[in-house]
């Protein structure tokens, strides 16, 4: 947002500080006992910056781990590795009344303003509650702070007295917001602040935010499902997928020019304002993968349009390859099930029918396409293992044959740019680059 003030001494003097840096942070959660099933890996190895003033985009799919960064970055919940620096402290560090002062500085705004409001207290209670739990001031302050904060928020004194359930949406959001400034915090999470509100109030809101942030001198992380949203206010945004940062960069540039595939799947599903620069859309095959069950390369390799496959089957047509990775996701998924108990007794419960039929499973990826012969002796062979009850080996035996660097290996987060960073093994070595794939797999130029 400090965009909008473009020119101002505040741009100039503060837009290269850097207020949070975050190392290699890692969020798995039950992550304990040996018989347990594997940890979620709700974030899992990201670092970036966020500068002082600037607002940070954070976009990505639903169950991406962006409410999980942004809890891990205010220490609400204990990061698994890694570290957070706050204006350089180490933040994962603190602890007790350390941690308490700490957090003063740093807040949160939630999604759903219906649940995160006690319904019980009145609104005046409501903001006023984070200053009596950090001793601000007297009575009599801690009133005329609460009464500032309505005013500031577009609320009304009378309103300090009401409940939240005799508001609307957006006023619902403007209380939150006003409790979460009560401590003149310098950064703000902001969990999807919009998304639970009519478009019409939404802008408002956004608009209400950006004048605060002029206000106050506050920096912002911004979560947000919708791309579209956060474009126009955020200076930079982080693309997430299954724990991790895909791509990260300048807004403008980063929408122009996606460099990382998942950025292009994603940019290509909203409209475009001219509708002859419309590129087909690009339709992501199959589901993601369990954050328990990651894959062990790119984490977007399951799904991605412009995958690196192995030289000796680089010809092979698009539709043999969709049909193998939609093929080797249901293996997968059957030797994830099969590792747990619970899943057992379900599946002798019978509640696995559908993916029992390995034989129809094929048929629907292949039936209808010509495999070439060799291919087709590779997924009989693992078609075998699973009906003799090894998932497992033919999960292995699949990404021995199939798999390539994507499936092996995690790409490094590399510079493609000005403060442009993407993930992805294209950018490294010497494959041919995502737009020449994507051309030729997607449009079939
Ligand atoms: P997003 O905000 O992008 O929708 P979340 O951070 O809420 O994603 O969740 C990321 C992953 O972590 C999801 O798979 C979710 O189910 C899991 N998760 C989130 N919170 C917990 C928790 N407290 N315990 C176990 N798993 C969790
Ligand atoms: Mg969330």
């Amino acid at each position: 947002m400090s965009q909008t003030v473009e020119g101002s001494s505040r741009q100039t003097a503060t837009a290269s500080e850097t207020l949070i840096e975050v190392e290699n942070l890692k969020k798995y959660y039950g992550d304990s006992g040996l018989l347990a099933e594997p940890p979620v890996k709700a974030v899992d190895d990201v670092s970036f910056d966020i500068k002082r003033g600037e607002t940070f985009g954070l976009v990505g799919e639903s169950g991406s781990g962006k409410s999980t960064l942004g809890r891990t970055l205010l220490q609400l919940e204990t990061a698994t590795e890694g570290t957070v620096s706050f204006a350089g402290t180490d933040i994962t560090e603190l602890q007790g009344k350390d941690l308490k002062e700490w957090r003063r500085n740093a807040q949160m705004v939630f999604q759903d303003p219906e649940s995160s409001l006690n319904d019980r207290m009145t609104v005046g209670e409501i903001i006023r509650e984070p200053l009596e739990a950090h001793n601000w001031g007297n009575k009599k302050e801690r009133r005329e702070r609460v009464m500032d904060l309505l005013s500031e928020v577009g609320l009304q004194e009378e309103h300090y007295f009401r409940y939240p359930h005799q508001f609307s949406g957006g006023q619902r959001q403007r209380i939150g917001i006003a409790r979460s400034l009560a401590l003149e915090p310098e950064f703000v999470v902001l969990d999807e602040p919009v998304s639970a509100l009519d478009v019409s109030v939404q802008a408002k809101i956004i608009t209400l935010l950006e004048d605060l942030q002029e206000e106050f001198d506050l920096t912002y992380l911004f979560i947000a499902h919708d791309l579209s949203v956060v474009r126009h206010i955020c200076d930079r945004v982080a693309v997430m997928y299954l724990g991790k940062i895909m791509e990260l960069g300048e807004t403008e540039s980063l929408y122009e020019n996606p460099e990382n595939p998942y950025t292009r799947a994603l940019l290509s599903a909203i409209p475009r304002p001219d509708p002859t620069a419309t590129r087909a859309r690009i339709t992501l095959p199959g589901t993601p993968p369990s954050p328990r069950d990651p894959p062990k390369g790119c984490q977007f390799s399951t799904r991605c349009p412009a995958k690196i496959y192995p030289a000796e089957y680089d010809d092979l047509p698009n539709e043999v390859w969709d049909g193998l990775e939609r093929f080797r996701e249901i293996v997968r998924e059957r030797s994830r099930l099969s590792l747990s108990t619970k899943d057992r007794v379900a599946r002798q419960l019978g509640m696995f029918s559908k993916y029992d039929d390995i034989d129809e499973a094929v048929n629907d990826f292949f039936g209808d396409i010509d495999v070439p012969s060799d291919v087709d002796e590779h997924i009989d062979a693992a078609v075998e293992m699973i009906k003799d009850g090894h998932p497992g080996d033919a999960r292995e035996y699949l990404l021995d044959e199939f798999g390539s660097i994507c499936d092996h290996e995690r790409p490094a987060f590399t510079s493609v740019g000005d403060d442009r960073q993407s993930y992805c093994h294209r950018h490294v070595d010497d494959y041919e680059d995502v737009d020449t794939v994507l051309d030729r797999r997607v449009y079939g130029e």
